[in-house]
């Protein structure tokens, strides 16, 4: 099977013979990978920032972001059958014993950092044309989303965070702010802009760029308001009551806390590199956040509810806003062409790669 895979080692990304798995435990099923899309994590690892191929492999078959259909399914498969469409899981649990996150099957908080990430750390991902997975890491999904569910990962960021918020939310039932900022207009942060509408939140997106890119008119056309960092410095992006935070740009994160009401939330998803220093007054934050009751909260990768989750919310923006979530993917690419999307900067969304 044609795969693309990195070498770490031998520091290349290539097309990859890869042998085609086959089913060894009850439980696991088939799939023939239909897309996957490209991301911000995937050119990274390209880079050799990071990533881990599995133990005993020369390479790891990259890929997080995907949508596949059943092919065959193991003798103990209860839910699952040929024909159904699957969004696989990202992160599996970690073999500790003591894990207490990994035993209760939350292995996106665990604690061990030995947990294996298809097409990240230890586990080949889906860029490739048939993988097989336990029946419990694959969440289904409804032939109507065909188009749109390679999505539903990056979505799934928005849904743990949403989860989070709900829960520390809990401690201000008095509170009802409905205010939200979105840092970044890059997929996550549009997808994190219409989960926000979806449940009445008055949603601004800050980027950098100008408000004539695609990504501003999409924002615009879902019913949020689009600021550009650049143009409009904070003090006059008004108060809101959560930020979610998806450019991975520590700079940003700080300077939005200046446009967070007391009892809000700042939510960080991205993830920056190291060696990202700054510069800042850290008696005024550490003093605003105290009087303010203010929340910092990080989140990362999302478990089995938030795949559900994303996929129910999914179905909601496919309703509301057809073509701006159709206008999230702006390319698709057949997987010989991966390295003009893993190599070079792509123009565009969500670029993704079709088997
Ligand atoms: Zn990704
Ligand atoms: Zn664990």
């Amino acid at each position: 099977m044609k795969a693309v895979g990195v070498s770490i080692a031998k520091r290349e990304v290539r097309l990859i013979d890869h042998p085609e798995p086959a089913l060894v435990r009850p439980d696991e099923v088939k799939l023939r990978i239909l897309e996957v899309g490209v991301c911000g994590t995937d050119r990274e690892i390209c880079e050799f920032k990071f990533g881990e191929p599995p133990a005993g492999s020369q390479h790891l078959v990259l890929g997080h972001e995907a949508v596949g259909e059943v092919i065959e399914a193991g003798t103990g498969v209860t839910t699952l059958k040929p024909g159904t469409l699957v969004v696989p899981m990202v992160r599996l649990p970690c073999a500790v014993p003591t894990c207490a996150a990994c035993v209760a099957e939350r292995q996106d908080f665990c604690l061990t950092d030995t947990f294996p990430e298809h097409g990240i750390r230890r586990c080949h991902g889906f860029m490739t044309e048939k993988i097989v997975e336990r029946e419990k890491y694959l969440v289904p999904v409804t032939a109507d989303l065909r188009e749109v569910a390679v999505l539903v990962e990056p979505l799934t960021i928005m849904d743990k965070a949403l989860r989070e918020l709900d829960a520390v939310a809990t401690r201000l039932p008095f509170v009802g702010g409905k205010r939200a900022l979105v840092l970044g207009a890059g997929p996550v942060g549009l997808l994190g802009a219409m989960a926000f509408l979806l449940r009445g939140y008055e949603t601004t997106v800050v980027a950098r760029s100008p408000g004539t890119t695609p990504n501003a008119a999409l924002t615009k056309a879902i019913g949020a308001r689009y600021i550009s960092s650049r143009e409009t410095p904070v003090d006059q992006w008004g108060e809101v009551d959560v930020i979610y935070e998806a450019a991975g740009s520590p700079a940003a994160a700080f300077e939005s806390l200046g446009a967070l009401a007391p009892n809000g939330a700042l939510i960080l998803t991205g993830v920056p590199g190291a060696g990202d220093f700054l510069k800042f007054d850290a008696g005024r934050f550490v003093r605003e956040v105290v009087l303010k009751n203010q929340l910092i909260v990080g989140t990362v990768n999302a478990g089995k509810a938030s795949f559900t989750g994303a996929i129910a919310s999914l179905r909601l923006m496919n309703q509301r806003w057809p073509d701006a979530l159709r206008g999230l993917i702006t390319s698709r690419s057949p997987l010989e062409s991966f390295g003009s999307l893993l190599l070079e900067k792509p123009a565009g969304i969500k670029n993704v790669l079709v088997l």
